[in-house]
């Protein structure tokens, strides 16, 4: 079995660390790599790697580095199907949902090639009698990303491009499940003339990232991952002084409204509910029907629609399964605990994935689309993330109630509203206390040049990822006030200075 390296001072590097994880195909079960879990002290090399390319690449002009992100973007583009490859060998989703995730990726890369205009500024002339202002935006240094399982490409993507176009140099780590497709963007960024040194890769687990919050020389950490892991990485990057963005958890909702296109509804929520086999922080796992006419027509069409799902391998299947497996035994086996949780807690089990067997890939980690139905607020099962092919269903008799519903969990990521009402969408819309909200688009996914980031215990820090935010994430703001030496020709002045 092969044994994956880092990705240090522009080239592979083989930890020596004697603690390993294994990845695995989730199609067939089977192990295909040994991943290092990198040592505290092999993580501070990589920073002290990153740190030396510091001032060479803080210095580069912003329109080099863009020229560098127009060739990485060339680069994604030719071997698109060679990381949608790997990401779905190591991951499970499906060939084309794979090619998605890395197009989004790609999206950053383009949004960071215009980083000179970005860069720009603010001018302010005569912000008093022959004064001048302006803002100045500059990189902070080395700077850590840490990234989860379900997005191996398109995470990384969502904080690279933007830190490294702004003239930082990174630390990644990413998810010891799938690291392959982040290895590979480490390999395409050093082909598109990337220095050595700008991004490092360490692979490894809590003893490296816990490096990664502490030492002083880190100037900000970028997580994604789950609530608890982001709360811990915020609590511990703010209290050593970094600035941290950690996006957590979900549990989007789709409120239903009477007068909704069923049609439209069903083919939206079932791609939305277990595309990537329910592995995605925007997938919606609640569907909230306004009025049981509502729920029972969504309902029995759905159970229709489920009949003639297909779940099987990523790749090498014709046609192309509707969703893969879950990333790994012991995650599949958590679903399913959170399946026979439902059935316990009182809920109608509409359609029921526990028993699914794949012909062929009997040892992979498939857990079959399942639905529920009658669903409350006190169960489990609807408060918690199960991050799997579960779809529940929960009613109400109004819309005010579906919002109060929305608002009152824990989680704010996303959310969506059917409906062909536009004030009904536009009440939603100013009332509901989610981050990003679809008005018939199931997966409202803000595109790269918009910021990327949820509300409540999905999102710790202000800032969110890509876009404005993105940018202003990665640079500090200095300001400066400039008058030339006629302005001082009058003396000094011994009054508190204000603008005359
Ligand atoms: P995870 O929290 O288990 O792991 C994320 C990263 O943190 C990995 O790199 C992992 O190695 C590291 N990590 C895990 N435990 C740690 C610890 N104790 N100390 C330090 N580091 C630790 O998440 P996951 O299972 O890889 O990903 C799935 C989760 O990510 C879901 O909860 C999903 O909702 C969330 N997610 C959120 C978004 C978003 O935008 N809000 C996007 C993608 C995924």
């Amino acid at each position: 079995m092969q044994t994956l390296d880092n990705f240090i001072d522009g080239k592979p590097s083989a930890s020596r660390s004697e603690r390993s994880a294994t990845v695995y195909n989730p199609a067939t079960g089977e192990p295909t790599a040994h991943v290092p879990l990198s040592t505290a002290e092999e993580t501070r090399a990589a920073i002290g790697v990153a740190q030396a390319a510091f001032e060479g690449w803080a210095s580069t002009p912003p329109l080099q580095r863009a020229r560098v992100m127009f060739r990485f973007k060339a680069l994604l583009e030719t071997h698109r199907d060679d990381l949608a490859r790997l990401i779905s060998q190591e991951h499970g989703k499906v060939f084309s949902d794979a090619k998605g995730e890395v197009t989004r990726g790609l999206e950053v890369v383009e949004f960071a090639c215009g980083i000179p205009h970005l860069l720009k500024g603010e001018f302010s002339p005569n912000v008093g009698r022959d004064i001048d202002s302006n803002s100045l935006m500059q990189p902070l240094g080395v700077c850590a990303g840490i990234t989860p399982f379900n997005f191996p490409a398109m995470v990384p993507l969502w904080m690279v491009p933007v830190a490294i176009a702004c003239g930082n140099t990174f630390v990644l780590k990413p998810s010891e499940k799938d690291p392959s497709a982040t290895l590979m963007l480490g390999e395409l960024l050093a082909e598109a003339g990337l220095p050595a040194g700008v991004l490092n890769i360490v692979n490894g687990d809590k003893e490296a990232v816990d490096v990664l919050l502490t030492d002083p020389r880190i100037q900000s950490v970028s997580f994604v991952g789950s609530t608890p892991i982001a709360e811990y990485i915020y609590a511990t990057a703010s209290a050593h002084g970094k600035r941290c963005q950690a996006l957590g958890g979900a549990k989007n909702h789709m409120v239903v409204m009477p007068d909704a296109d069923p049609q439209q509804v069903v083919g939206s929520l079932i791609g939305a509910a277990y595309g990537s086999a329910g592995e995605r922080c925007m997938a919606i796992s609640v569907a909230v029907c306004v009025g049981d006419e509502v729920a029972d027509k969504l309902v029995g069409m759905l159970e229709e629609e489920i009949a003639g799902m297909r779940t099987g391998p990523g790749t090498g299947v014709e046609p192309e399964p509707h969703m893969g497996p879950l990333i790994s035994r012991e995650h599949r086996q958590k679903v399913l605990g959170y399946i026979d949780l439902g059935v316990q807690e009182g809920a109608r089990l509409v359609c029921d994935g526990r028993e699914l067997v794949v012909e062929g890939y009997e040892n992979g980690f498939y857990v079959g689309p399942t639905l529920f139905d009658r669903v409350t607020p006190e169960m489990r099962i609807y408060q918690e993330e199960i991050f799997g092919p579960v779809l529940v269903v929960v009613r109400v008799g109004s819309f005010d109630e579906a919002l109060q519903l929305v608002n009152r969990h824990e989680y704010g990521n996303g959310t969506s509203i059917f409906t062909r009402d536009g004030d009904t969408a536009r009440q939603f819309e100013e009332n509901v206390k989610v981050g990003m909200v679809g008005v018939n688009v199931p997966i409202p996914v803000p595109m790269a040049f918009h910021c990327f980031g949820g509300w409540k215990r999905s999102v710790f820090g202000p800032l969110n990822m890509h876009g404005p935010d993105g940018v202003r994430f990665f640079t500090r703001m200095k300001t400066v006030t400039r008058r030339w030496p006629t302005g001082i020709r009058a003396g000094a002045e011994f009054s508190m200075p204000t603008m005359k």
